[in-house]
């Protein structure tokens, strides 16, 4: 018998999980111990992957002009999506209003607000690490990019002999932290099924958070949705030429991992394993692009950020004046470049956004609940869009690709 395709072993153990769950929620520790392993084992592979693929990525790039073509392409990319993000959840708030009439005596108190503030000013600081060693213990992406930039920009420069062996020896080193990373790719419907059914174990009073925050989440999730499958399906045919259709299967794999895991980081081993295999798209872009993105580019992110400013504002009934609204673009954008790419991470940062925009920060509280289950859908949303990038760069540099 043939074997079932991943993808579909997937959606059983994602289905069967929200049964176990629900039904047998008393025993969840008996198979969530297969999610904390799978996260674990992913989390391992994060950091080799993201340093190996960008080294053996850009030095084979080759030179300075092919680099900074491909660098301005993927951060217009990223920029403009994410700013188109933010406009479609600004549009969707105003137009619903769901912060009007929120219940406030539901805030939560939410720790680490004002220390999220501060630590973003120095973040751009920071990419510049003082130690490669610290960045790495310290799962500092930014950093760890950086230096893996450097590394294999340089390597172009040395001479040919010391050349040709760094790149063959980091060209090998890539090749084998995929081999492991496929090795990992192939338990995540059992990493999968322990860590939704704990995840819906630990949060079945949905009915009491939908019936207070349901307006918001909605909201959230109708702007998520259009910019998923209205925006950037038009941004991959008009500009990139590729069937948005053939894409979404090409991704099905990352995509429901990104919504189990809430994690563009940990996803980011599926999305380069897919991109490549599923959608053509060569090592030299979808090393470049997807690491970045994953840590950078976050459209799902940027719009919950902004989302949920609105909705503090209104809950508060506070009026904002345009310029307000624009100033929470601008930071709802750089606070969802500031986000690392782990679960919660946009929570505290939304801090950046309300100072900026004159809004009290305990207002955070008032979405705490719902906070973890957002998060799913808009990490999916960030590496979809991840992806969206990495085949639109590919195509625009002339490769032909299975999309
Ligand atoms: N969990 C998101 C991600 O990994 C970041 C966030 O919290 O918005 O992409």
């Amino acid at each position: 018998m043939k074997k079932l395709a991943l993808y579909w072993q997937i959606l059983i153990a994602f289905a069967l999980s929200i049964l176990y769950g629900l039904f047998f929620s008393e025993h969840v520790h008996l198979v969530a111990w297969m999610g904390d392993i799978f996260i674990k084992a992913l989390k391992m592979i994060i950091i080799p992957l993201i340093f190996t693929s960008i080294i053996s990525g850009i030095a084979n790039v080759g030179s300075g002009d092919n680099l900074g073509r491909l660098g301005f392409k993927t951060i217009v990319y990223y920029l403009s999506t994410s700013t188109a993000a933010l406009f479609t959840g600004l549009a969707i708030v105003n137009v619903f209003k769901p912060g009007v009439g929120a219940d406030l005596g539901f805030a939560n108190q939410v720790e680490g607000l004002g220390a999220a503030k501060e630590s973003f000013g120095s973040t751009l600081m920071n990419i510049v690490p003082d130690n490669l060693f610290v960045a790495m213990v310290e799962n500092q992406m930014l950093s760890i990019i950086f230096f893996a930039i450097l590394m294999g920009f340089f390597i172009t420069k040395t001479k040919e002999k010391s050349q040709k062996i760094l790149l063959g020896f980091f060209d090998s080193l890539f090749e084998l932290i995929m081999k492991i990373t496929l090795f990992v790719i192939r338990f995540t419907p059992y990493g999968i099924f322990g860590i939704v059914a704990k995840q819906i174990a630990e949060n079945n009073d949905l009915g009491e958070l939908f019936s207070r925050l349901g307006l918001f989440m909605l909201v959230v999730i109708l702007a998520l949705f259009i910019h998923a499958f209205i925006v950037l399906p038009i941004v991959l045919k008009t500009i990139g030429g590729v069937s948005p259709i053939k894409h979404f299967n090409a991704m099905r794999t990352p995509l429901i991992t990104a919504f189990s895991t809430s994690s563009s980081n940990a996803t980011l081993p599926l999305t380069m394993n897919a991109v490549k295999k599923n959608s053509g798209v060569s090592t030299k872009i979808s090393s470049f692009t997807l690491p970045l993105g994953a840590t950078v580019n976050m459209d799902g992110t940027a719009l919950y950020e902004l989302v949920a400013a609105m909705f503090i504002a209104q809950a508060y009934g506070i009026e904002l004046t345009f310029t307000e609204q624009i100033i929470g673009v601008l930071t709802g954008l750089l606070a969802s470049i500031g986000a690392a790419g782990i679960p919660m991470a946009g929570l505290v940062m939304i801090s950046v956004v309300l100072s900026a925009m004159g809004l009290p920060l305990e207002g955070v509280g008032l979405i705490l609940a719902v906070d973890r289950i957002l998060d799913m859908f808009r990490t999916t949303v960030n590496v979809w869009s991840d992806s969206c990038g990495a085949v639109i760069i590919a195509k625009s540099e002339g490769e032909k690709l299975k999309v």
